[in-house]
Order: C-alpha cells, then sequence, then structure tokens
C-alpha cells in the first residue's frame, strides 16, 4: 500500500504590538505601503536589532502550549539570501538552536481517534516584505506590462516557526493538524489565525512510502498554501502525483512546488535548494536568548485550557458527543459562552444543540464572531425556558431566535410582542375546534363513522385559526374528545 508522509512547516504571524527587533507598529494590514518601516527593520547602516519582549512571551506561550522543552539558552542567526523585498540581504531567524523543540500535539481525527504529532522545534524569526507584481497577477505577465513593487512594511514582523516531524499519514490529516494547530494559537491570543490576510502560512512536505517493501519516494515541498483546503487539496494532487509515478516506475525530482488555484495543481518552482545555499553563521548583533525559569513557570500559568483538554472534558462533564465538542471547544469564546449558558439553563445538551444549528449557521450567515452579536448566556436561558414550558412552539423560537442574535431583546419579550405565544389555553381551542364542526357537519360524520384520518382536517383547522400558535398535542386530544364524545 502507498502511504503519504507529510510534515509541516507553518509561519504564525506574531500578535505582538511592534515588530520583532525595531519599535515599529506591527499592525501593518491595509496600511500604506512602506510606511511602518524604520531604518533598523530596513537594514540602515549603523542600526542595531533590539528584541522586543512580546514577541518571546508569545514564542513562548506557543512552546509551551505544543508541550516542547525549552532551551533556556538560544540563539539567533542570519539566513543569507537576495531578494528584493529582503533589503538587509539577509533575515534573522534561530537556525542552530532554536527556543524550543521535541514538542507536539494530539490531533482528533473524528470517531474519538487521535493522532499525535511530534514538534521538531518552534523558533523566533522575523518576516520578509512584500512584492507586488503591477497590473498582473504573475511574474511572467509583468515582464511585459510595468514592473514590480516593493512594499517593505512587513519587514521585522515576528514570526514563530513552528516545524512538526513527519508524522501525518493523509492530505486530510495534515488539513486537521493545520486546523489544531490554528485554533491553539488562536486560544492565546499568540497568532490571530487569519490564513487569508498572511498572518498564517503553511509549507508542507510530502513523501510516498510503499508500506510493502518500504520504499520511499524523494520529498517534494509545496509553499506558501494560503487556506486550510488547499492544504488538504494540494497535497492529495500531489499524493495522487507521487503515487502515480512510482506506480510507473518513474523517478520523483526534490522539489519546491506551489498550489495553483486557478488549475488545482501544483507546479514546480525550483529543485530544492540545499539548506547550506542560505550560509547561516551567528548573528552577531543580538545577544543569546535568556529564558530563566521564573519567565517559563509565570507564562506557564497563563496558559488556558486547550481545545483538545476541553473537548474531552465536554464530553465527559455534559455529555456532549465528540463532534458538537470539538466544534464548540475549537473556538473560546464559544465555548465559554457555552459553559455560561449550559450553567443557566441547567440543560446542555440542548443548548449546545441550539449552538450548533441556529447560532452557528447566523454567525457563518453574517460573518460575525459570538462576541460581536448581542447574544448572552441569559437569552439561551429564556428561550429555553419558553420552549420547555410551551409557552411558544419550537418553529416559533426558531423564527426569532435570528431577533435575539442581533438586538439583544429577551426571547418571551419578542414572543410577547410578535403574539407568539403557544395557546395552551384549553378553553380556546375548544372553541375553535367547536367553530370547525359546525363548518363542517360532513367531516364530523365521516369520523364519527371511523374515518380517523380526518382528525388532521380539525388540527388543521385549529392551527390556521391561531396562526400556528396552538400547542398540537392539546388540540389533538381536545378534538378527540369533542368528536367522539358528544
Ligand atoms: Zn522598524
Amino acid at each position: 500500500m502507498l502511504q503519504a508522509v507529510i510534515g509541516l512547516e507553518i509561519h504564525a504571524q506574531l500578535l505582538t504590538v511592534t515588530k520583532a527587533f525595531c519599535s515599529c507598529s506591527a499592525e501593518t494590514f491595509g496600511e500604506t505601503v512602506n510606511s511602518a518601516v524604520c531604518p533598523v527593520c530596513t537594514g540602515q547602516p549603523g542600526t542595531l536589532p533590539i528584541l522586543g519582549n512580546g514577541t518571546v512571551k508569545l514564542s513562548l506561550m506557543a512552546a509551551l502550549a505544543f508541550n516542547c522543552r525549552i532551551n533556556r539558552r538560544s540563539f539567533f542567526d542570519r539566513k543569507n539570501y537576495f531578494y528584493p523585498d529582503l533589503p538587509k540581504g539577509y533575515q534573522i531567524t534561530q537556525y542552530f538552536r532554536p527556543l524550543a523543540e521535541q514538542g507536539f500535539i494530539d490531533v482528533r481525527l473524528g470517531n474519538g481517534q487521535k493522532r499525535r504529532v511530534r514538534i521538531n522545534r518552534i523558533h523566533i524569526e522575523e518576516d520578509a516584505g512584500k512584492t507586488i507584481h503591477e497590473g498582473a497577477s504573475s511574474i511572467a505577465a509583468s515582464r511585459d506590462r510595468g514592473g514590480t513593487l516593493v512594499d517593505l512594511n512587513r519587514c521585522g514582523i515576528p514570526l514563530a516557526e513552528i516545524v512538526t516531524e513527519p508524522d501525518i499519514t493523509s492530505p486530510r490529516e495534515a488539513r486537521l493538524t493545520m486546523e489544531t494547530i490554528r485554533d491553539i494559537l488562536r486560544y492565546m491570543s499568540v497568532c490571530s489565525g487569519d490564513m487569508e490576510k498572511g498572518d498564517l502560512r503553511c509549507d508542507a512536505n510530502i513523501s510516498v512510502v510503499d508500506t510493502e517493501d518500504g520504499k520511499s519516494s524523494q520529498r517534494v515541498e509545496v509553499k506558501n498554501i494560503n487556506s486550510f483546503r488547499f492544504v488538504e487539496k494540494a497535497l492529495e494532487f500531489e499524493f495522487e502525483r507521487i503515487s502515480e509515478a512510482m506506480r510507473k516506475g518513474h523517478q520523483i525530482t526534490k522539489e519546491t512546488r506551489t498550489w495553483d488555484f486557478a488549475s488545482r495543481t501544483t507546479i514546480s518552482m525550483r529543485t530544492k535548494e540545499e539548506e547550506s545555499d542560505y550560509r547561516y553563521f551567528p548573528e552577531p548583533d543580538l545577544p543569546p536568548l535568556e529564558v530563566s525559569e521564573n519567565l517559563i513557570d509565570k507564562t506557564r500559568r497563563e496558559i488556558p485550557e486547550m481545545p483538545d483538554r476541553k473537548t474531552d472534558r465536554f464530553i465527559a462533564e455534559y455529555g456532549l458527543p465528540e463532534h458538537d465538542s470539538t466544534v464548540l471547544s475549537a473556538d473560546r469564546e464559544l465555548s465559554d459562552f457555552f459553559e455560561r449558558a449550559a450553567g443557566l439553563t441547567g440543560k446542555p445538551k440542548e443548548t449546545a444543540n441550539w449552538m450548533m444549528g441556529e447560532l452557528i449557521r447566523i454567525l457563518k450567515e453574517q460573518g460575525l464572531t459570538i462576541g460581536q452579536t448581542l447574544l448572552k448566556p441569559e437569552h439561551m436561558a429564556d428561550l429555553l425556558d419558553l420552549l420547555d414550558s410551551g409557552k411558544i412552539s419550537s418553529n416559533n423560537a426558531k423564527e426569532i431566535f435570528p431577533d435575539v442574535v442581533t438586538t439583544g431583546v429577551m426571547p418571551s419579550e419578542i414572543a410577547e410582542e410578535k403574539g407568539l405565544h403557544q395557546v395552551d389555553d384549553e378553553a380556546e381551542i375548544e372553541v375553535a375546534i367547536r367553530e370547525a364542526m359546525s363548518a363542517n357537519p360532513k367531516a364530523v360524520d365521516q369520523y364519527r363513522s371511523g374515518k380517523k384520518g380526518v382528525l388532521s382536517y380539525f388540527i388543521g383547522a385549529v392551527m390556521k385559526k391561531t396562526r400556528g400558535r396552538a400547542d398540537p398535542s392539546i388540540v389533538n386530544e381536545v378534538a378527540r374528545r369533542l368528536l367522539e364524545n358528544e
């Protein structure tokens, strides 16, 4: 059998206030090009980098959350290469001795299964700038029209690079791993996790191994994948391409490829450069990074309960299905809301059902997080009360729920205003049934001569008169009584 062997390299932009080695703002998305720069991040002669505390703190949090061993003393190095968006001619990174090593995460695969993916290392590095190919969507086209522009705003933005071991065995697992990493980073506000904005980027390497004879293909790297879906798609494509070549006995070239959205294929960029091409050497302008035991302890205490553990707890404590627990736990705000609402309603399963169904649908439709809406746990408690006491029907509850989310008005008030309170007054229902009986005596005779199916006619008539507000179980009961006994 042919099996994929996949490892990921993830660049996560740290949510610091300033860049890694200067005091420029790290919030550059949508800023005027080349405005968030200074002599340090553009590498002017005579300037010196100074490592910011925020960068250390956030990368340390990531390292601890990924169960890494922290190197109390790590070093910075220069990765040398020429590119127009890198005015210094090198990137500061941690090559020889990174901040953290030998961690792991447990990735949920569904059906209660987990895959442990080992983390090889987590190191700090700075981002490079951006090139913009004017009036064209590709480098090839820009040769004819206009030129290439450079925006240095991203130079020096702090990144944590997270490198996994090749423990991932399918493209789907790769996507799930990527999502798990995103969720963990978001939980601690270490990274926004926004792949569309480039705040989280992924390079994936894949080789294919024949499990029968142990033979393995060369490793191919797919660069710059910018969505979770494309991680899976690009790797599926590569897995098929490499497998096909192996079946035919062809050689696979060790190379770097890129996922092409338009053609839904990967395209060769270059045959893989060796690491020595970068001529790494120790950064002479920065002292070693010393992390005290004290800082490690303090940071460890600030790490919240992680999504995987929370999922396990939701299953055990609230009896939720694994799928619901996973979805609710993946988002910190959503899971906090759930716990507070479940506490108020005393009905965790019903609360989760509403959140999984109606709430998540509304959030997706409106592109909002739960914190951006006016919904409070108290609203859920009120809504479930109305439903439980039979004051409104579940259809009506669904009807008013979007208004609750957008206006923040209590469900009971909206139901009152819209006249949605369910009619459970037997006397009122009896009047409506009698009306229907006198309006259609033929149907009454039919029922009494044994055509019990006619009952639905009377129920329908009452529902129509009360505009769907009558409690169906009471209507049913009263209608039977009147038709059978009179
Ligand atoms: Zn700067």
